[in-house]
């Protein structure tokens, strides 16, 4: 640790975001993460959550995380809002002396995090997939390049400003059992007046068919061509609520439209069942389907990140699987099986 803080850090503090009066998904997945983050760098835990008119949300994520949350209430901060949440973050800063001040890796969560570090002249590292402490400082490990290199970084000053992949640590509440849940409400008296986030709605034609679906069928650049995305589609026909996505590789070659991009540029999924066909598994697309309940990788290299994360692995040209996959089914289906029964 070169340059630090004299007084002692020994917390970490995690901000979190609303929308409208509801955690953000980016703040429950770290709210989750936070004791076991808290655990590795031996430190305690503080949220802060930033919203207005926030008591019943904090309330459910202090409830949720066993963390005490700080709720900062501000009209301004109805919608997230980085700019005000940097500058009133500040006087916290100052009473706990964090070690590490971590937010959701999201877009405006990144925003925020980057306004703030600069505000403290404070090192920022954003998309952290793994952070440990050893005996002079904090060391933390991000993908770079499209996940084909993995960078270990140590931040030489205290306190830094950090980005969290959703999903990687544990959510073990046994990490840290001091921390106890309770809510503090307090008025964030600063202004901001830039701008003002005045709404945030979805789109009117923002597709939900990936966010509903129970099976996601999703293709990357393993496909090889558009016309494989066809076989996607055979398969979605065999579950009664299913739907296909792909990896950014697929939609970026235009094989599949952006709307269905899954992936920490896309869109979020949690569904029963994701079967992952031909993708590779950087850490980008994990963070868009990590939650989801069984992970089916369908792969020729059985050395595929994705496979890491996968509960069932097919080491296969999915060409040759899936339509045998459909095929079998049709097979089943005229013995009598029921489209009920999937
Ligand atoms: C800032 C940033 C944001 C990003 N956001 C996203 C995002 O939201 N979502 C996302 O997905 N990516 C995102 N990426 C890109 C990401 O890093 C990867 O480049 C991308 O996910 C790779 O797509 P892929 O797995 O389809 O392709 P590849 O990495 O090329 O993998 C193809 C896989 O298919 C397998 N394969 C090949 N042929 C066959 C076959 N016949 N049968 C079975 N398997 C086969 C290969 O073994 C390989 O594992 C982002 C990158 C950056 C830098």
């Amino acid at each position: 640790m070169k340059k630090s803080d004299s007084r002692s850090q020994h917390s970490l503090l995690i901000v979190g975001e609303t929308i409208d009066g509801q955690l953000s998904a980016g703040t429950k997945s770290l709210g989750q993460q936070a004791l076991d983050l808290a655990g590795r760098l031996n430190c305690r835990a503080v949220a802060v959550l930033l919203g207005d008119r926030i008591g019943e949300a904090a309330d459910q994520w202090s409830r949720t995380t066993g963390l005490p949350v700080i709720a900062l209430e501000n009209g301004q901060c109805r919608y997230p809002n980085p700019h005000l949440a940097a500058s009133g973050l500040e006087s916290l800063i100052k009473a706990h002396a964090p070690s590490a001040i971590c937010f959701p890796h999201a877009m405006r969560a990144c925003q925020a995090a980057a306004t703030l570090a600069r505000r403290l002249d404070a090192p920022c590292i954003t998309a952290v997939e793994s952070i440990e402490k050893n005996a002079e400082t904090i060391v933390l490990k991000r993908s770079i390049h499209g996940g084909r290199l993995c960078a270990t970084l140590a931040a030489e000053r205290l306190p830094v400003v950090l980005t969290v992949m959703p999903g990687l640590f544990s959510g073990s509440t046994a990490a840290h059992p001091a921390a106890s849940p309770s809510v503090e409400i307090r008025t964030l008296k600063s202004r901001d007046d830039r701008y003002i986030p005045r709404s945030m709605e979805l789109s009117v034609h923002a597709d939900q068919a990936l966010e509903k679906a129970r099976v996601v069928v999703a293709g990357g650049r393993g496909l090889g061509e558009a016309e494989a995305v066809g076989a996607l589609e055979g398969v979605t026909e065999i579950f009664k609520n299913a739907a296909v996505g792909g990896s950014r590789g697929a939609c970026d070659l235009g094989w599949l439209p952006h709307s269905r991009q899954i992936g920490e540029t896309g869109r979020t999924v949690s569904p029963a069942l994701y079967l992952a066909c031909g993708i590779s598994g950087a850490p980008q697309h994990l963070a868009g389907m990590r939650d989801s309940q069984t992970i089916v990788a369908i792969n020729t290299d059985k050395t595929a990140a994705i496979l890491r994360q996968a509960h069932y692995a097919v080491i296969e040209d999915l060409r040759t699987f899936l339509p045998l996959l459909v095929e079998r089914y049709q097979r089943k289906m005229t013995k009598g099986e029921t489209h009920e029964d999937r």
